[in-house]
């Protein structure tokens, strides 16, 4: 038997059944999939995209609001919302008024215009720090602001919290394992050791963060108010205020990535829980499904930054380079939309509409493994819950990990897809937007009901 009660062997059976028939409803996808393999590496313009629990990828036709169709004709209730790029729904359009007005206006000139200095003003007055940069994706940001953070405390090393996820940045690409610091398995090309100059250590483990920061050596800690990328895990109560008082405690900075969790709040959890960063990063939503990233700190960071530039530029002889920022970072198109999205679609109104919905949702959830008294849980946080197959919510992210059953999850999401639902790939999140409503989400629990029957029903 596996962490979520469930038979190997009815779950294979069931997802066979589950891809014959999305191969059976979905031939223009099968044919673009067989075309495709032809030019794209492992058919797929990004190699992840083969990942998916369809035994081919689904092809997308378009996309809006809470609903997106395939190239078959299907339509389908969004439950992922491109894993929160597009969390405020498809499309919005105030964005799509806005790509169309930056259209013919130039989209990428190397120089600000009037957008940014109204974005910096929003970004400020939203989320309470002084100053801003953007990039091109949430990946940039945390890279960008690590640099920052080893170039104002002068120490290397970064903390994080095992079974986070942050980007591609290689320093994050490490793991706790037997009171080590280890790689993350399956790195591909990983060239030098990211143990010398990143730790990793459990979440909600105040004595493993103190320790991990009386070392002295560490430039931040990096981390997500609630991790997300490995199913979710909240912190305890206090965990948060504990990591901003134990890295002022050793000279450590603290920043917080809240790419994800931006779906609690309209000021994320650090206004929410008052968390006081010195860097907060947030992509992926923030530019209305356009690409894009941004980054705030401090006054007092601000000022250290300019001091570690100065001295940077002074110590280099010829050309220097800061080593951050790429040519499309700030971009017009991008900021045309950041500004329409926090003015317009960002809004108070749009949480006041999701928050709800979810709750609604992990209800459901809860409701469903109560009736077929399974030994699962419910994580929920804002916009955002999840379903783990563990009889209590995780603490840790090794926790989290024990609970996985990838070929369920894989043949559930398949089940919802062949019946227009989609689901967050590779755990069990969902997500509302503004545009979901209570049927979408009376949808999903009531096919998620009916997958669960007839997975028990198979004899295991
Ligand atoms: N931070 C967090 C918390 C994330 O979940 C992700 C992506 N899942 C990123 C950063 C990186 O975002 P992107 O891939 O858009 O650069």
């Amino acid at each position: 038997m596996t962490a979520s009660g469930i038979s190997p062997s009815a779950v294979e059976t069931f997802a066979a059944r589950e891809r014959e028939l999305f191969l059976a409803r979905n031939p223009k996808s099968v044919a673009l999939a067989e075309r495709a393999r032809n030019s794209l590496y492992a058919g797929v313009p990004m190699h992840w995209m083969a990942d998916w629990s369809t035994p081919c990828p689904l092809f997308v036709e378009r996309a809006k609001g809470a609903r997106f169709y395939d190239v078959d004709g299907h339509e389908y209730i969004d439950f992922c919302l491109g894993d929160t790029g597009t969390m405020f729904g498809h499309s919005p359009d105030p964005i799509a008024k806005a790509i169309a007005e930056q259209a013919n206006n130039g989209l990428t000139t190397m120089l600000p215009g009037e957008d940014a200095v109204v974005c910096g003003e929003l970004l400020a007055e939203r989320f309470g720090l002084p100053f801003w940069q953007v990039t091109a994706t949430a990946t940039d940001s945390n890279r960008y602001v690590l640099r920052w953070a080893r170039a104002v405390t002068g120490k290397k090393t970064l903390l994080v919290f095992d079974g986070c996820y942050h980007g591609t940045v290689d320093d994050v690409m490490v793991r706790y394992r037997d009171g080590e610091t280890v790689h993350r398995s399956g790195l591909v090309g990983q060239a030098y050791d990211l143990t010398q100059y990143s730790r990793s250590i459990p979440f909600n483990d105040v004595e493993a963060l103190e320790a991990a920061l009386a070392k002295g050596d560490v430039c931040a800690l990096l981390c997500e108010p609630a991790m997300t990328n490995i199913g979710m895990v909240l912190p305890d109560p206090g965990f948060m205020q504990k990591c901003r008082e134990l890295t002022r405690k050793y000279g450590s900075l603290l920043i917080i990535d809240e790419t994800h969790t931006i779906s609690t709040n309209i000021g994320g959890c650090t206004k929410l829980w008052n968390l006081d960063p010195d860097f907060f990063v947030v992509g992926k939503p923030i530019a209305g499904g356009v690409p894009c990233g941004i980054f705030g700190c401090s006054a007092e960071m601000a000022e250290k930054m300019l001091a570690s530039r100065k001295k940077a530029q002074e110590d280099s002889h010829g050309h220097g380079h800061s080593g951050m920022g790429t040519t499309l970072s700030a971009n017009a198109l991008a900021m045309h939309c950041m500004r329409a999205n926090l003015e317009q679609v960002m809004t108070q109104a749009a949480y006041d509409h999701m928050l709800p919905l979810a709750k609604r949702l992990a209800d459901g959830f809860r409701g469903l493994i109560a009736k077929h008294d399974l030994k699962w849980s419910v994580t929920e946080l804002g916009a955002r819950s999840e379903f783990q197959f563990c009889p209590v919510s995780p603490r840790t992210g090794a926790e989290a990990e024990a609970a996985f059953h990838d070929e369920l999850q894989m043949a559930i999401h398949l089940y919802l897809i062949n019946r227009g639902i989609l689901i967050t790939p590779f755990h069990n999140m969902t997500l509302c937007c503004p545009s979901t409503t209570a049927a979408d989400v009376d949808k999903l629990i009531s096919m998620l009901d009916q997958a669960i029957t007839e997975l028990l029903a198979i004899p295991g």
